[in-house]
C-alpha cells in the first residue's frame, strides 16, 4: 500500500490562513492506519476563490462529469489526500461545508412535482442537513474495520469499507482476470476485498472458500450492514408542492445555485 507524505506545510503557508476545518462524518474511522485521514476528526479545506469558480464553470470538466472531483482536489489543503481516497460520506460533508462557508446556508432550488409535474421553488437549509447524520450501526475496531456476526453461518466477520478508487477498480480487475481465464464475478471479488478476517482468522484461502459458499441470508445481511457501517449525512429531502400539496421526497439535488446562488 502507498505511503503518504504527511507534511504539507509549504502549501498551508501559501494559503495564508485562508482555510477552515470540516468535521468528517466518519471521524477518521473506516480509514486504515497508513491513510492520512486515519483518526482525523476534521479535514482542512481551502476557502473558495475565483480559481474554484473557474473549475466549477469549466465546460470540459462538466461534460466529463469530473467537475466535483476537480473541485475537491483544489480545495483539500493536504495534496496527499486525493478525492478518490475519501469516503463518500466525508466528500459530501466537504461539499456542503464549502458551500455554506462561501455562499451561506440557504440553498434555493426549483423542483418538479412527481404528481402534477408543476415546478415550484423551495429552500434547503444546508446547515441543518449537514448536522443530520445517520450513525454507523456496527462496532468498529481501532484499525478502521467493522465487526459483524452473520445470522446463518454464525461466523463473526471483520470487514473494511472500500475507498471510492478501490470500488471502481473491482470491475477492471474482473475484466483482467477473465481475460486470463480466471472465473470470477463482482460479488466474489467484492467480498474477498472487504472481508479481513473470519472468526479471527485472516487466511486468504479460508476467506475465498467461505465467500464461494456464503449462504444467501448471510450475504443479504452483510450487504445491508456494509451500506450502513459508515456514519453519513442524511441528504434525503422532503418538500410540499405549492400547486397540489403533494409531498415530494428525494435526495439533495445539486443544481447550479448550489455554487452559484446568484443565478
Ligand atoms: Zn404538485
Amino acid at each position: 500500500m502507498k505511503q503518504f507524505e504527511m507534511d504539507d506545510s509549504s502549501r498551508a503557508h501559501d494559503l495564508n490562513g485562508m482555510t477552515h476545518y470540516v468535521a468528517l462524518p466518519t471521524r477518521g474511522e473506516h480509514y486504515s492506519k497508513d491513510h492520512p485521514l486515519f483518526g482525523q476528526e476534521t479535514i482542512e479545506i481551502k476557502m473558495l476563490t475565483t480559481k474554484e469558480e473557474d473549475i466549477l464553470t469549466n465546460v470540459s470538466y462538466i461534460e466529463n462529469e469530473i467537475v466535483l472531483d476537480k473541485f475537491l482536489e483544489s480545495i483539500i489543503v493536504n495534496r496527499d489526500i486525493k478525492y478518490n481516497i475519501i469516503h463518500d460520506a466525508d466528500q459530501m460533508a466537504i461539499l456542503l461545508a464549502s458551500r455554506i462557508e462561501a455562499y451561506g446556508e440557504d440553498y434555493p432550488i426549483v423542483l418538479g412535482c412527481q404528481k402534477c409535474n408543476e415546478e415550484y421553488e423551495c429552500e434547503i437549509n444546508l446547515t441543518d442537513m449537514l448536522k443530520n447524520e445517520i450513525k454507523g450501526q456496527l462496532e468498529t475496531t481501532t484499525h478502521g474495520t467493522s465487526i459483524l456476526e452473520l445470522p446463518k453461518s454464525q461466523k463473526t466477520i471483520e470487514f473494511r469499507n472500500l475507498l471510492p478508487h478501490e470500488a471502481s477498480s473491482i470491475e477492471k480487475s474482473i475484466e483482467r482476470m477473465k481475460k486470463n481465464g480466471i472465473n470470477t464475478n463482482f460479488v466474489n471479488e467484492f467480498y474477498q476485498r472487504v472481508i479481513q478476517s473470519i472468526d479471527g482468522g485472516s487466511d486468504g484461502e479460508v476467506i475465498a472458500e467461505f465467500v464461494k459458499h456464503m449462504p444467501i441470508r448471510d450475504s443479504r445481511v452483510f450487504k445491508k450492514a456494509y451500506e450502513n457501517a459508515i456514519t453519513k449525512i442524511d441528504t434525503s429531502f422532503q418538500s410540499v408542492c405549492t400547486a397540489c400539496g403533494h409531498k415530494n421526497k428525494g435526495g439533495l439535488p445539486i443544481q447550479a445555485s448550489f455554487f452559484f446562488p446568484e443565478f
